[in-house]
């Protein structure tokens, strides 16, 4: 039989596409793009827009936005987002050796030096030097839309339902699919079967979302390139304030970026502005933290008191909920791509086909990993 393991997006896409007879996937509908429920406000992992609505639909109600995002630069200033659209941007004519390389040609020293740089440490803890620069022109800031506005998200879709956990949702009911909720804990390729914590299946072909660099599994010559692959964890902390206590010039955003070392954050969004679950008159709030595995993190009421300080609020949120995602962006090293190929092939052997974003070790959005 075909068996599809996770319960993300594209787990749910590929046992449709790829006529699958079983789905074995743990954890909550949605993975990354669901959401959790404190019965009065819902918070997605991290912010969860769509770029993008594909022609044939995305199975589920969503409304537009036109993007309000702001950036809080290295001395306190709210400028624009994106960080461009006010200072420089040039055409990049050689090839960059390295991420570092691309940030310093195309915005040039000093914005490379007050924003950029600073913001991708934040983001990335991971030397810029030590990252390839080939995705940098689409997934980072991307260039000038023809009508004159910046970057995939400039107009985004939110589901009206108000929370992203949504459209994996109205997916997985619109299927009927046989699904264990199980956890793999490892595969036994010789024999092309996938144990899991109460069972063992035979497969034909297996289609797997889990992150390459947790598939247990003899990786005989393929040990290396797993070791190289490398990712980010993002701290999630989520408030929810008043609306009388949101200062002025932060009313109605969408979200704001910070390069600032001193800021533990490297982004807050405001999802109720966006159509988040809500209660009446409140605003919901989400922190993103990037961390290491040796950071320690603030206590919740720290971060509440930080972002008083900024000067977004009169008063000091309510702390409602944290979340922490392990694995969050791939990191885009110099070796990635002869990594992720030498890897998949070495899969593909064994009747086993990598999908999604951590299969495809690739910062895919939600519409590319659906596929539709
Ligand atoms: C912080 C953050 C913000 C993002 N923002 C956006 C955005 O604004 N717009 C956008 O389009 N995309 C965004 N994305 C990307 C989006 O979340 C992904 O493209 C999408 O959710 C990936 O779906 P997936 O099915 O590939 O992976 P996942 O959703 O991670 O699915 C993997 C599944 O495998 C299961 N699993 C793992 N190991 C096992 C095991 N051993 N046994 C059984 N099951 C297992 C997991 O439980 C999970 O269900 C963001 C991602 C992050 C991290």
């Amino acid at each position: 039989m075909n068996i599809v393991i996770g319960s993300g997006l594209s787990a749910i896409s590929a046992y449709k596409k790829h006529n699958c007879d079983l789905m074995i996937g743990k954890g909550i509908i949605g993975g990354t793009a669901s959401s959790t429920n404190n019965k009065k406000f819902l918070f997605d992992k991290g912010i969860h827009v769509l770029n993008t609505i594909p022609e044939n639909g995305i199975g589920c109600n969503c409304n537009n936005y036109k993007r309000k995002a702001k950036i809080i630069n290295k001395i306190g200033e709210i400028i624009d987002y994106p960080y461009q659209k006010n200072n420089t941007d040039n055409p990049i004519n050689e090839t960059p050796k390295n991420y570092l390389d691309y940030i310093i040609k195309r915005f040039g020293d000093k914005d490379a030096r007050d924003f950029h740089v600073p913001y991708n440490d934040k983001f990335w803890k991971y030397p810029l030097h030590k990252m390839s620069a080939d995705w940098a022109n689409t997934k980072y800031v991307p260039k000038k839309n023809i009508n004159g506005s910046y970057g995939t998200n400039d107009n985004f879709w939110y589901p009206s339902k108000g929370y992203i956990g949504n459209i994996a949702e109205k997916r997985y009911n619109s299927l009927n699919l046989q699904h264990n909720h199980d956890n793999v804990v490892a595969f036994d390729i010789k024999d092309k079967t996938i144990i899991t914590n109460n069972n063992k299946y035979k497969y034909n072909k297996c289609y797997s979302s889990i992150p390459l660099n947790r598939i247990n599994i003899d990786w005989g010559c393929c040990k290396k390139y797993i070791k190289r692959l490398k990712h980010t964890t993002i701290a999630c902390f989520n408030f929810s304030i008043h609306n009388n206590n949101i200062k002025k010039s932060f009313e109605g955003l969408h979200w704001i970026y910070f390069c600032s070392k001193e800021i533990p954050f490297i982004r807050i969004s405001f999802p109720s502005n966006y159509g988040g679950k809500t209660l009446k008159g409140y605003t919901t709030i989400q922190c993103e933290i990037s961390i290491n595995p040796y950071d320690k993190l603030k206590n919740y009421h720290d971060y509440a008191q930080i972002m008083k300080d900024i000067g977004i609020f009169k008063k000091i949120p309510t702390f409602i909920s944290s979340e922490i995602i392990n694995i969050a962006y791939c990191i885009p090293t110099l070796t990635v791509n002869e990594d992720v190929k030498k890897i998949t092939q070495y899969l593909n052997k064994y009747d086993i086909f990598p999908i999604g974003r951590y299969g495809k070790w690739k910062n895919l959005w939600m519409h590319e990993v659906m596929n539709i």
